[in-house]
């Protein structure tokens, strides 16, 4: 069948409906292939891969070594289900994750995509104190950060706080106790100290810890919420906070996880050690669907018992703990670990800084913040007193429409651009990346 691009195009409009996006003003871009950090459209146009296709690519699109490990194990079966079944690739995954996630961290559950490794966290807590040898059935509630972001299926609504995603679902989620960022400004402007923040933190699982069950975060930077960077300690402190108040601890890695923050996981900034360990993007390097909820014996043990005690865990997702994913992953942390992909991160790191630095002069880039690989440049209407545009102008989003002319895809969080490529990004490219974000700030806000 020969297509042409306009057939494609008129299909793309009528029969795919896309994520996070206002069909009517949907523009297709069809992609054709990808090359390293090089994404390809159907009429030949390059562009780089400025949002690592959503969070997720590591080494770079098309790696050999990526591909000839999904080749191999097509080879042999591309699926079978980990329902009371096993694969000898996936357990082979599972041990390897474990030799690199933090002390402790060494019971997998598989699922498939980042807001199920949150669901199966959240349900896995709740049901843990429900089955300790003295039962702690009260402990039914969740903590959350505002401003995060934890997926989009309604449990992960329900512990997310990035209004324009979650309103509109708020009568059918439940209602978790929420703390502000760290940070951040509070609602007259005045940024509040850790030690405050903490302190409140500290307030409320006095009072509430009886009843809460776990208190799950985004460690060190939140996403989605626009690239916020917590302050040093923050994560360090919470983990001592939710010990003390016998809270469980559900780090959601499903964006920072695989040396987005300069480590493998951004826990290890801090050297804390989750209840619950959720993993996904980044986990196949980009290639599947995958995620991983990890935690430890403690948690696995109030699960034991005859079938006739009814302790086991009742949830899974058919595609769970699939073997072409596992042979992608496992090839991925080959690479890791052949390749020295963290060694090479902080100089990385530091060009992306220098590139960015020059935007934060621009008239309309007001704050620009970054951690790790990631920067998110956050246009306003007003640098001296940081008046955002009226959201309806959507700048971010015209910003990244017009990179693309200069050979860059960017996807923004309203109107903070992000930069966030694929880890095998060469210095180069980093600075043709920034360029092309410059370009498309100038015209969006010129
Ligand atoms: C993307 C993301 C999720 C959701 O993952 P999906 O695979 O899209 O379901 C959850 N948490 C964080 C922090 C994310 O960035």
């Amino acid at each position: 069948m020969n297509v042409t691009r306009r057939e494609l195009e008129h299909w793309d409009r009528h029969h795919v409906w896309h994520a996070f996006t206002q069909m009517q003003e949907y523009e297709p871009l069809l992609i054709e292939r990808g090359e390293g950090c090089w994404l390809v459209d159907v009429d030949g146009n390059r562009y780089l891969d400025g949002s690592a296709s959503m969070w997720c690519n590591v080494h770079g699109h098309r790696h050999p070594r990526l591909d000839a490990a999904l080749r191999a194990q097509a080879g042999k079966v591309a699926h079978t289900t980990n329902l009371g079944l096993s694969n000898s690739t996936t357990v082979e995954f599972a041990r390897r994750l474990c030799e690199l996630t933090p002390p402790g961290l060494d019971r997998v559950f598989f699922s498939d995509d980042g807001s199920t490794a949150v669901e199966a966290a959240l349900k896995m807590a709740f049901q843990f104190w429900r089955q300790l040898e003295t039962p702690r059935p009260e402990k039914t509630r969740f903590v959350a950060i505002a401003e995060a972001y934890h997926g989009d299926t309604l449990g992960a609504v329900g512990v997310g706080g990035v209004d324009r995603f979650t309103a509109m679902f708020a009568p059918l989620t439940f209602e978790p106790i929420r703390v502000p960022p760290p940070g951040r400004a509070d609602a007259d402007g005045r940024l509040v100290p850790l030690a405050e923040s903490l302190a409140e933190l500290d307030r409320l699982l006095s009072i509430y810890g009886s009843e809460i069950a776990a208190l799950v975060m985004e460690p060190i930077v939140q996403m989605a919420g626009g690239v916020i960077v917590h302050p040093a300690g923050y994560l360090k402190s919470v983990r001592e906070i939710t010990r003390r108040h016998e809270v469980l601890l559900i780090l959601d890695e499903v964006a920072v996880g695989f040396g987005r923050t300069g480590t493998m996981f951004a826990c290890q900034q801090e050297e804390v050690v989750p209840d619950f360990l959720c993993l996904a993007k980044g986990l196949t390097a980009g290639y599947l669907p995958m995620a991983a909820t990890i935690t430890h014996r403690c948690i696995w043990d109030a699960f034991l018992g005859s079938h006739t005690d009814q302790r086991a865990f009742y949830h899974g997702h058919t595609y769970g703990g699939n073997p072409l994913a596992a042979a992608v992953g496992l090839a991925s942390l080959d690479l890791f670990r052949d390749d020295l992909v963290l060694a090479a991160l902080p100089a990385k790191i530091d060009r992306l800084a220098r590139s960015t630095a020059r935007l934060a002069t621009l008239e309309h880039v007001g704050p620009v913040r970054q951690r790790g690989l990631v920067a998110g440049i956050e246009l306003v209407a007003d640098k001296a007193t940081g008046r955002p545009y009226p959201w309806q102008e959507q700048q971010g989003r015209r910003a990244c429409a017009a990179a693309r002319g200069h050979g860059a895809l960017l996807r923004p969080l309203g109107d903070v651009v992000v930069i966030m490529p694929p880890l095998a990004i060469t210095e180069d490219e980093i600075d043709r990346l920034v360029t092309a974000a410059e370009a498309g700030i100038r015209v969006a806000t010129g």
